[in-house]
């Protein structure tokens, strides 16, 4: 989505009328994956940051919120939320329409007590994998320096384990990496220990990225069935 963007409505299985917003002016994340669709990292950062566009950006999202008539806002940014230093005002606002809030991340944050009660107060949470090991961790996803893979799954897992929303884990996966017997064994023990009430399984599927980490549809179908069991199978 372009920087500081809004779309237009759009309607879900449930029938819920949906707008994405986008609240970064670039990438502004704690990683710089290989697989990015947005391109490299812009600024490498795990810090809010103060952006001039917001003012105007929460301006047209108030308009937006009170002529339209929306279920359900999707915070979508191109990057990580929390670089967005008035991320909290965006989800108020939106609360304060008494419209539901969905919001994506990689979840590294997701241990850091001012983010947990911001994310408390969104509906649905989506945080992200899609490597299985902290040598893939590094090297296709290359954090911030002391990030680890196992920090990674215990932040989002502990995170789960007190949230009352709706947990989503959005696992991508990558030809030669997530693709393997083992890893797809891994990523079952992951959605044991997250407790995910929902998973998202898809790869890479346009242009340079496909070719260097897409699956096919076939092999993706198989690994979608047996990460599905993985969720329905939970005590
Ligand atoms: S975590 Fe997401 S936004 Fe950040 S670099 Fe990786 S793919 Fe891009």
């Amino acid at each position: 989505m372009k920087p500081f963007s809004i779309s237009e409505t759009y309607s879900n299985d449930h029938s819920e009328r949906i707008i994405d917003i986008n609240p970064l002016p670039d990438n502004y994340c704690t990683f710089d994956c290989v697989f990015c669709p947005l391109g490299r990292t812009r600024k490498k950062t795990d810090k809010p940051h103060n952006f001039t566009e917001t003012e105007t950006f929460l301006d047209k999202l108030n308009k937006a919120l009170t002529n339209k008539d929306i279920d359900l806002v999707f915070i979508n940014p191109d990057g990580e939320i929390f670089t967005q230093s008035r991320i909290s005002e965006i989800v108020h606002l939106i609360r304060n329409h008494h419209v539901k809030v969905r919001v994506i991340s990689n979840g590294y944050l997701f241990n850091k007590e001012e983010y947990r009660h911001l994310l408390d107060s969104c509906d649905e949470v989506i945080g992200e994998l899609a490597v299985t090991n902290e040598e893939d961790f590094q090297k296709l996803q290359r954090p911030l320096p002391g990030y680890t893979f196992e920090n990674l799954l215990s932040n989002m897992s502990s995170f789960n384990s007190q949230y009352q929303g709706k947990f989503i884990l959005d696992i991508t996966i990558l030809r030669n990496y997530s693709d393997t017997n083992e890893a797809v064994g891994r990523f079952q023990e992951f959605i044991q220990r997250i407790q995910p009430d929902k998973i998202f399984v898809h790869t890479p599927g346009k242009g340079k990225l496909k070719s260097a980490f897409g699956i096919n549809h076939a092999k993706l179908q198989e690994i979608r069935t047996l990460l599905n069991v993985a969720v329905t199978t939970q005590e």
